[in-house]
C-alpha cells in the first residue's frame, strides 16, 4: 500500500484512486483474512474452486475472479464472486448474461484484454477490445466496470508502461464513445507485484498484488 501510494503522489495522482486487490492464490483464509484487515479492499481468486472455498469465510468482502472462466462453472462463480475481471470472448459473455439474467441479477465485469500480444496470456487482441466491450456492455446482466490486463514479461519498463498506456486509450475510447451500458467502465486492473509502479503511473485504479504482500508462492 505504501509503494501504491508512493507511485500515485509521483504522478500526481490521489492514493485513493488506487485500490489495493490482494492476488490470494494458494494462500489460506486466514493469511487472505489478515491481508484485508491489513487494509486490502479486494480479494481476487484465480481459481473457481479456491474462490468458492474461500469467499464464503470473507463476509462483506468484495471477491473478484481474476482467472480464466470456464462456461460450466458459471453457476459457482455467480453465487460466489463480486466481480468477474477475466472476460475475454462473445460466448463466455453471452452465456453469464443469460444466467444472471434468468437469475434475476446483475454481476459486474470487467473485459480482460491481451495488452502484451504474448501467446500464453488470455485476453482479447487490443484491435478487438472496443467493440467486444461495447458488446458486452449492451448485455442485459452485465455491468460494464472496466477493463483488465496482464502486463508484458519485458525487463524494458518502456515496453511495459505502452502496454498499460494502451489500455487506458481503449477505456477512454469506450467511455467516451457513450455506446449503451458503457458509462460506468472506468476501472483499470493492470498491475502486479513487479510492475505496480507502471501501471498506477499509467492510470490503474486497481493494482493486483500476491507476491509483495504473501512472499513467494
Ligand atoms: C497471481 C496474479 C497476480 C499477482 O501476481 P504477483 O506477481 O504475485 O503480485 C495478479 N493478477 C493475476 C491475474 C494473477 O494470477
Amino acid at each position: 500500500m505504501d509503494r501504491v501510494a508512493r507511485a500515485a503522489r509521483a504522478n500526481g495522482r490521489d492514493p485513493a484512486e488506487v485500490r489495493v486487490l490482494v492476488a490470494t492464490k494458494t494462500q489460506d483464509l486466514d493469511a487472505v483474512r489478515a491481508a484485508v484487515t491489513a487494509g486490502a479492499g479486494l480479494v481476487g481468486e484465480n481459481r473457481v474452486q479456491e474462490l468458492v472455498a474461500k469467499a464464503p469465510g470473507l463476509p462483506g468482502v468484495p471477491v473478484h475472479l481474476i482467472g480464466p472462466l470456464q462456461r460450466n462453472k458459471i453457476n459457482q462463480v455467480l453465487a460466489h464472486a463480486d466481480c468477474v475481471q477475466t472476460v475475454d470472448s462473445d460466448r463466455l459473455a453471452q452465456a453469464l448474461s443469460e444466467r444472471c439474467v434468468r437469475d434475476g441479477i446483475t454481476l459486474d465485469v470487467m473485459v480482460q484484454s491481451n495488452v502484451s500480444g504474448e501467446p500464453t496470456k488470455s485476453g482479447a487482441a487490443p484491435d478487438d477490445v472496443a467493440g467486444f466491450a461495447t458488446r458486452v456492455a449492451a448485455l442485459p446482466g452485465l455491468h460494464l466496470t472496466g477493463f483488465m490486463t496482464i502486463g508484458a514479461r519485458s525487463p524494458d519498463e518502456g515496453v511495459v508502461r505502452a502496454g498499460f498506456a494502451r489500455l487506458r486509450g481503449l477505456r477512454d475510447e469506450v467511455v467516451a464513445s457513450g455506446a449503451p451500458g458503457t458509462a460506468d467502465a472506468h476501472e483499470l486492473s493492470m498491475g502486479m507485484s513487479g510492475d505496480l509502479e507502471a501501471a498506477v503511473a499509467e492510470g490503474a485504479t486497481i493494482v493486483r498484488v500476491g507476491t509483495a504482500v504473501f512472499g513467494p508462492r
